[in-house]
């Protein structure tokens, strides 16, 4: 199939040439014609599917009959909401990519950062708005954003989006739009929780599943390296300076991991960055966009400050902690390999994470081949390290019960 059979108009059809893209991906094909059609759709489909086109390219040609409006009259007339700021920014670039040759205007809002560039935007007037949810409620509660005229309400990550807590601001903001929108929602996972968000926003929805939920990309060569918890540090390094070719993005569980990760590279000489909940806008911005242009080869991230970041060209993901979720295994993992090119997939795992491995094998019905020959074998006996709670040396008391006994008292 091309992209002229999904009946896309010309403007459209020229910057899809210009972005390189020679035939839609699954989640385009399904999705371009219902959303074209004014359909509602709730879409499972991972980043890395093409998603961000297949609902950006039918919302624009939508939108084109009214691009001319004058720009002070412009309305926001399609609404993309966010989970994560990085995202936004990605998917509000992508527009801007698609739109290129159209008049249609957009703008990516986004909390962490100065309000007064975002509302001079605003008051120019835009046909796209992308925007994460707190800061789209602020910038609506001080009147510089009209929902009266949105005629199709997005919502990206949506799982994401719950799990971040945001499920009263979604409801809050879909309420502020039109009642007769069209409204898409996409997912990685169609958990309950999303399913009753669906019946609650959208009507009649179509179903499109291109991502059987578990499935692993065949072109990500998966290897796992068993290893005491303590020598994780010293094979990483090993990996790094021997094994992994290209850049990699390391995951960490925690934010205190990641960052203690992240010391111990620098001081072997490692160019390393790392992105995590913690760090400002301006921070996590800086660290991705030399980890892209590849003046860092070595990025280390937290799953939710990563998840839905486009990264081209991954060469390797590196599981530093083996994630307890086969979901999340699979959509870290889902990052390299992308578009044609070959990606490995290098995790570790320690004696108390064998119970995930076993967990996430079963889920994506792979064996993940395992490399012994490494310098930090575990012993395959060893049994999860407990850390005894360890009592105070002062517990019974600093003085001994003889100075007790020779103390004279004063009474
Ligand atoms: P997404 O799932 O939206 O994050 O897209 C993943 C990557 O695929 C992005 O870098 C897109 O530019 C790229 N992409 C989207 N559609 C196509 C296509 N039809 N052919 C090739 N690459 C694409």
């Amino acid at each position: 199939m091309s992209f002229k059979d999904l009946n896309l108009i010309k403007p459209i059809l020229k910057a899809v040439e210009a972005s390189g893209y020679v035939e839609p991906t699954l989640v385009q094909q399904r999705a371009i014609p219902f959303i074209l059609d004014r359909k509602d759709v709730i879409v499972s489909a991972q980043t890395g599917t093409g998603k961000t086109a297949a609902f950006a390219l039918p919302i624009l040609q939508n939108l084109f009959d009214k691009q001319d409006a004058p720009k002070k009259g412009k309305k926001i007339k399609a609404l993309v909401l966010s989970p994560t700021r990085e995202l936004a920014i990605q998917i509000q670039k992508n527009f801007k990519t698609y739109a290129e040759f159209s008049n249609l205007s957009s703008l990516v809002v986004f909390g962490g950062a100065s309000i007064e560039p975002q509302i001079d935007v605003l008051k120019k007037g835009i046909d796209i708005l992308v925007a994460t949810p707190g800061r789209l409620l602020d910038l609506h509660k001080q009147d510089y954003i009209n929902l009266d005229y949105i005629e199709t309400f997005v919502l990206d990550e949506a799982d994401l989006m719950l799990d971040m807590g945001f499920i009263d601001d979604i409801k809050k903001i879909e309420r502020l739009c039109p009642e007769n929108k069209q409204t898409l929602l996409f997912s990685a996972t169609i958990p309950n929780k999303i399913e009753e968000l669906a019946q609650t926003i959208l009507k009649n929805p179509e179903r499109i599943d291109v991502t059987p939920t578990k499935s692993v990309a065949k072109d990500v060569s998966q290897v796992l390296y068993y290893v005491p918890k303590r020598n994780k540090i010293e094979l990483c390094l090993h990996l790094l300076r021997n094994t992994i070719k290209g850049n990699v993005l390391i995951f960490r569980r925690t934010k205190f991991g990641v960052n203690k990760l992240e010391q111990t590279l620098l001081k072997n000489g490692y160019a390393v960055n790392s992105i995590h909940g913690d760090k400002n806008q301006s921070d996590r911005q800086t660290a991705l966009n030399k980890f892209k242009n590849g003046y860092v080869k070595v990025l280390i991230a937290t799953d939710v400050a990563a998840r839905g970041i486009d990264i081209n060209e991954l060469d390797n993901v590196f599981n530093f902690d083996m994630p307890n979720v086969p979901e999340t295994y699979v959509h870290r993992i889902g990052r390299t390999g992308r578009a044609g090119h070959t990606g490995k997939a290098y995790s570790m795992c320690s004696a108390d994470e064998k119970s995930y491995v076993k967990t996430i094998q079963n889920a994506i019905n792979v064996q993940i081949p395992v490399e012994t020959e490494h310098p930090y074998p575990l012993d395959p006996k060893a049994k999860p390290i407990v850390h005894k709670k360890q009592g105070s040396k002062y517990k019974k008391g600093r003085k001994s019960e003889a100075s007790k006994k020779k103390k004279k008292r004063w009474y």
